[in-house]
Parts: structure tokens; C-alpha cells; sequence
């Protein structure tokens, strides 16, 4: 079994060739295989072919949006993918975590950040086995097949519901607030919108066949955040 945490398979999906380049270098220094490819189309053939460990992909392509490509490599596979962004625009970061980005660098990056950023999400991805499964009440949480079940019933959870759902079961009994929410599930150490929040909190409070007004599993503490609780007990 291989060490992919020291070393990964990176795939970069970038077309500026200075850039793609001087990464692709920086990143098989520090001891990586990398491969590369210069547009959208591209990377996403490149990632069902090479099945890498991590995507580092470039939002602005010339074939297609950025956006699009990973929806596409979403669609195809489940591979960690960070996202390469010239602009600081929380919009922006929102819409790529909510396609199903793991996390985001802003332009100009160091290969020494990059690389830190890639072994944080193989870290995630590779994660022990041993806390595979969280259950709470009626909910049973399953992190390596990402699936949440309430009763029996199989939830149809976004990305970012899951990790939500997953990160507060986990914590279960205890108050997390909204910027640990946003640092944590969101990757937005510095000043996220609270919204995000809850915009996901009320997607997720519907799914899970409640309400802020009437909660069972999710119950928001005034001021201080949110906490997840077995109904039952
Ligand atoms: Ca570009």
C-alpha cells in the first residue's frame, strides 16, 4: 500500500502553460507524479483515464467553464479536487463547494501552500475506518459511501449537506457555531457569510422532515450555533 499522503497521483487541469509547468515541476519536487493537462475536455478524460489522487483545477479554461469541468469530473468520479481561482469572490467559492470542490486556492499560490492544501485533503479522503459509521437516533451516517439514512430511508443529500450532516453528527450533543461551520465544512477560515449556513441548514432541516420552528435532530441556539441531538433521548 502506498504512502498517499507523502505522495500523490496529482492531475492539473490548468491552461497557462507557464503556470502548468512551473507547478507540475514544484509538485514532483516535493516528490508527487504529476500529470497534466492544458484544457477542460481534457482533465476530465485525464482523470477517468489516470484515476488520480487529487485534482488541481484551474476555474478559468478556455473550452469549457470551470464550473462545468467539475461537474463533469463529479459526475464520473469522486476524487478530492481543489480548485485554482484567479479572484477572491465568496460568490464564486460558494458555487465550487457546492458542485463538490474540497477546497479552493486564490492565484498567486505557492507550490508549498498548494502542497499543503493537497495533503489536507488526502488526509479527509483517507481517513481512518474506524469512525466510518456515526448513528444518532434514526440516523445512521456512513462516511466512505457518503450516504445518510433516517429511518431506513436513504436522505438525497447535496455534497456540502452530507459534510454538514456528517460534521455535526459527529459532535453530536454539542453547540457548533456558525464560523467553526464555515471554517470547517466550508474551508472559509476568514469571514465566510453566516448564510451559507443557513441557507444549508434550512435544505437540510427539509430533508431530514423538520423545521427551525419545530426541530428533532437540529436545534439552533440562539447566538451561539447549532447542535446536533438524538431526538429520542
Ligand atoms: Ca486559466
Amino acid at each position: 500500500m502506498g504512502n498517499v499522503v507523502s505522495m500523490a497521483n496529482v492531475l492539473i487541469i490548468e491552461d497557462d502553460q507557464r503556470i502548468r509547468e512551473s507547478l507540475a515541476r514544484s509538485l514532483a519536487d516535493r516528490g508527487h507524479h504529476v500529470s497534466s493537462a492544458a484544457s477542460g475536455m481534457k482533465g476530465v478524460e485525464q482523470t477517468v483515464e489516470e484515476s488520480p489522487d487529487v485534482v488541481i483545477l484551474d476555474l478559468g479554461l478556455p473550452d469549457i467553464d470551470g464550473q462545468k469541468a467539475l461537474k463533469m469530473i463529479r459526475s464520473v468520479s469522486a476524487v478530492p479536487v481543489i480548485i485554482a481561482t484567479a479572484q477572491d469572490d465568496e460568490q464564486e467559492i460558494v458555487r465550487v463547494f457546492d458542485s463538490g470542490a474540497d477546497d479552493y486556492v486564490i492565484k498567486p499560490f505557492s507550490a508549498e501552500h498548494l502542497d499543503a492544501r493537497i495533503r489536507a485533503v488526502l488526509r479527509r479522503s483517507t481517513a481512518s475506518p474506524e469512525s466510518d459509521v456515526v448513528s444518532v437516533g434514526g440516523l445512521e451516517i456512513t462516511q466512505s459511501s457518503r450516504q445518510a439514512v433516517l429511518s431506513g430511508d436513504l436522505l438525497e443529500l447535496t455534497r456540502k449537506e452530507f459534510d454538514l450532516l456528517s460534521y455535526l453528527a459527529e459532535r453530536t450533543g454539542t453547540v457548533v457555531s456558525k464560523r467553526e461551520l464555515l471554517a470547517e465544512v466550508w474551508r472559509q477560515p476568514y469571514g465566510g457569510a453566516d448564510k451559507t449556513v443557513d441557507v444549508h441548514l434550512s435544505w437540510l432541516r427539509r430533508k431530514l422532515g423538520e423545521s427551525a420552528s419545530s426541530p428533532r435532530y437540529l436545534h439552533t441556539v440562539r447566538g451561539v450555533g447549532i447542535k446536533l441531538v438524538d431526538p429520542e433521548s
